[in-house]
């Protein structure tokens, strides 16, 4: 059972500096790691950083959220982008990304539980980027001027790092729009931080699901060994309510690039009635190539997943194309094979950068 302090205190005790976090770990500190972590801040709560010190250096856990001098490695990153999915052609109102007719992107914030090192985002999360710029008269005004955005997904950073009140705010504001029928969130803090799933982030919920067509959280964990019974006591709090809990998951080398990984973390997902949603190739994200495979690769672990897994409990795999194309399947057996090649939303073929 988790204590009935605020979850705020707990946030404020994660590990945020080298010396404190190696110091916990009792690890060796290696020198390279100051610029990578002055150039992509540390940021791992206590129970995270246990799990981490659990499992050893070489573990799932320690690749996805400790600094790595790979992640300033110029030969690897060379073709690492900044902004790999090119959201910021998309940047339409202050903290609103509308790429997709029908919903948008509200950055709500820039402040995420953990910082995971292969983020797509970890170039830009910082208040200074113009993705986080805070005019939200303006982010309403244009949602209105455009009536075709019925879902608004709520994203950023992790949008339940917002209080409750100040999540209160923004779905009134949402609510009051008759043209928004859809909420979503995209979060890390069900697994990674359980604390958060509070009783007034519960109620939320529950009020508002009245408001909304239907609320959706995308939990976003990429592997089994993220989990406790805190984190799944959290989930099945969240499953109690009318909301529909989806997962959100990337395909990282390393981490659980094999069929088995994915299949145990797809099998948990049942068992704590989340939808198996999206299964993401990952990003080419300058910091963050260490992490990424070929198409091809991916393709054959998705293949493998088809065979053991019925059509329901399969998540889409999907790719953000560089260059605008949107985030289309990343498998199309009745149209390409293992090769780089892809059909579009428009149905046209393109081919992925095998040389990434
Ligand atoms: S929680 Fe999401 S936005 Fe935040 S660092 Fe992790 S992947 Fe990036």
């Amino acid at each position: 059972m988790l204590p009935e302090t605020p979850w705020t205190t707990e946030f404020s005790r994660s590990f945020r500096s080298l010396g404190d976090l190696y110091g916990y770990l009792g690890w060796e500190l290696k020198q390279e790691l100051n610029e990578v972590a002055r150039t992509y801040p540390l940021f791992i709560p206590r129970r995270l950083a246990q799990k981490i010190k659990d499992q050893g250096p070489e573990g799932a856990l320690a690749r996805e959220f400790m600094p790595d001098g790979l992640e300033l490695d110029e030969v690897l990153n060379q073709n690492g982008m900044k902004d790999p999915i090119g959201d910021k052609a998309y940047n339409m109102a202050p903290q609103l990304i509308h790429r997709y007719p029908s919903r948008a992107l509200f950055t709500a914030t820039n402040i995420c539980p953990v910082h995971c090192r292969y983020c797509f985002r970890k170039n830009e999360l910082n208040a200074q980027d113009e993705l986080f710029q805070k005019e939200f008269s303006e982010t309403l005004s244009y949602i209105e001027k455009h009536p075709e955005i019925t879902e608004i997904i709520f994203t950023g950073g992790d949008p339940f790092t917002l209080s409750n009140e100040k999540l209160k705010k923004y779905l009134d504001s949402f609510a009051s729009l008759s043209q928004i029928k859809d909420i979503r969130f995209h979060t890390r803090y069900p697994v990674i931080f359980p604390e958060r799933i509070d009783a007034g982030l519960l109620e939320l919920l529950t009020v508002f699901s009245k408001k909304f067509r239907t609320i959706s959280i995308a939990i976003h964990t990429n592997h089994l060994s993220e989990f406790d019974s805190d984190s799944e006591a959290a989930i099945k709090s969240l499953s109690q309510t009318p909301v529909q809990l989806l997962s959100q998951t990337v395909l990282l080398k390393g981490v659980n690039d094999t069929s088995q990984d994915l299949l145990n973390l797809i099998n948990h997902f049942i068992e704590l009635k989340i939808r198996p949603y999206y299964l993401h190739h990952p990003d080419p994200v300058k910091g963050g190539m260490h992490f990424y495979l070929p198409l091809q690769t991916g393709r054959k672990i998705y293949a493998s997943l088809r065979k053991e897994l019925p059509g329901w409990a399969l998540p889409h795999y999907v790719i953000d194309v560089p260059g605008g194309h949107g985030k289309i399947p990343a498998f199309n057996p009745e149209t390409t094979d293992y090769s780089g090649q892809l059909l579009t939303m428009n149905g046209e073929i393109t081919s992925y950068p095998e040389n990434i």
